[in-house]
Order: C-alpha cells, then structure tokens, then sequence
C-alpha cells in the first residue's frame, strides 16, 4: 500500500528526515511512536502526499508519486486517502452531516447523496443521533469520530492519523482506537501517529522513529 524508499526532506539548511524506508502492506494497522520533532508528521505527509520529499521515492496503491501531476496526486488524495488530525479539524458552526459530506466533495455526488452517505458513516462511528450538532455542541470524543466519519466517507483505503487521541481524555481516546482498530478489520490499511506508549504497545506493528531516522531493531 505504501513504500517509502530513501526518502528525506529537508527545510533550507535543516534536514528532518534522513533516508527513511518503510513498507506498509495493504491491510496493516501501524503505529508510528517517537518523541515531539522527531519527523513523525513529516513522515506521514509524505505519506499522505501533502508534501514532496527532497529525495528518496514514496510510493502509494502503486503510484510513484513523483511521477505524478499535481492534478493526479489530487486525485490520488481524494480516492485512497482518509485523514485525521489531533485537533479535528472540522469547519465550525457547520452541522456534522455537512462536514462529513465534505469528505465528497472531490467525488463529484449531488448535495442530496452526500449527506446521505455522511449520515451512514455517522452511524457508523455511533453518531447517527448527533447529525444535526454542531462542533461546539460536541464533546472532543464525538468531534474526532465526525472526523473520523468525514474521512472514512469516501471509503479510502488508506487511513492516516496525526495523534488522534492527543487531545482526548483516556476514556474518549480507547472509544477512538477501538473505531480505528474496527475499520482496519474492516479492510482499511490504518496508520496511527502516538507519543502514547501504551497505545502503540497495542498495535500489530511499529516503527520508531528518533532524529529523523527510523530506529532500527527495535519490535515490528
Ligand atoms: P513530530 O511529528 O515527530 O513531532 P515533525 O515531523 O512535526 O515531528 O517535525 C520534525 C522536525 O522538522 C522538527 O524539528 C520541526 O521543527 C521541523 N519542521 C517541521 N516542519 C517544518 C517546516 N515547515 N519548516 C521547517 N522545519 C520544519
Ligand atoms: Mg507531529
């Protein structure tokens, strides 16, 4: 699903990844742990295709992302990529039914058949009686599953999430990991960025990442 070979990044004089190779296979659910700075997010956004690597080649469903347009790795993102973040991210003031139909946007359904799949992939995450909420109306658990719900919409099958229990109480962030642990069974490769121990104890596989590199010999 996704090999990362070599690939390094750097802003100006500062590099931030070093040669980094990882392979991830289709059907994975991964964690990636490390301490604050030490490329986690970076990693995942090449991953992800938010940003280009200065060296190295990042593959995804088959794509040589290099060898993409722009217009392509915007077409890749939408139909294979699901996102969620530490802070949500959702669009204040809009009910959840409409900031998970947002997820369709690039996919091209009318209005009407977007909020009807958003309203299936509330059910989904257990938000079928929430849609009409809006952000601030929501406890931070039930925000992230909307977040969840809008990236899981367009049924991707890749999942990337930057600390999605970071904010979230312990109770909310197992109610979180059960639903990504669910919707990897389901088939969806998941890959989880943590800086809690506990939880990347509890995934399959991890890889450690320390300055920049991945640790080697570490458990995977
Ligand atoms: P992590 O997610 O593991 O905390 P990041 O991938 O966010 O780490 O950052 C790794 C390093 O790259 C940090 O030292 C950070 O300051 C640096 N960095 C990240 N993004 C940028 C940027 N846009 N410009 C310059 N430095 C950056
Ligand atoms: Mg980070």
């Amino acid at each position: 699903m996704v090999e990362l070979d070599e690939v390094s990044k750097g802003y100006g004089e500062v590099t931030v990844l070093h040669g980094v190779s990882v392979g991830i296979q289709d059907g994975e659910l991964i964690g990636i742990v490390g301490p604050s700075g030490s490329g986690k997010s970076t990693m995942l956004n090449m991953i992800g295709t938010l940003d280009r690597p200065s060296g190295g080649t990042v593959r995804v469903a088959g794509h040589d992302v290099s060898a993409l347009t722009d217009r392509q790795v915007s077409a890749l993102r939408a139909n294979v990529i699901g996102f969620v973040f530490q802070q949500f991210h959702l669009t204040a003031g809009v009910p959840a039914v409409d900031n998970v139909a947002d997820g369709l946007l690039y996919c091209g359904p009318s209005l009407r058949e977007r909020r009807r799949r958003a309203a299936e992939a509330l059910e989904r995450v257990g938000l079928g009686h929430r849609l009409g909420h809006r952000p601030h109306e929501m406890s931070g658990g039930e925000r992230q599953r909307v977040a969840i719900a809008r990236a899981v919409v367009g049924g991707p099958r890749l999942l990337l999430a930057d600390e999605p229990t970071g904010n979230l109480d312990s109770r909310s962030g197992a109610g979180v990991m059960d639903l990504l642990r669910e919707l990897n069974r389901a088939g969806t490769t998941v890959v989880i960025i943590t800086h809690d121990r506990g939880i990347a104890a509890s995934l399959p596989r991890q890889v450690e990442m320390l300055d920049g590199r991945v640790v080697e010999g570490v458990r995977t």
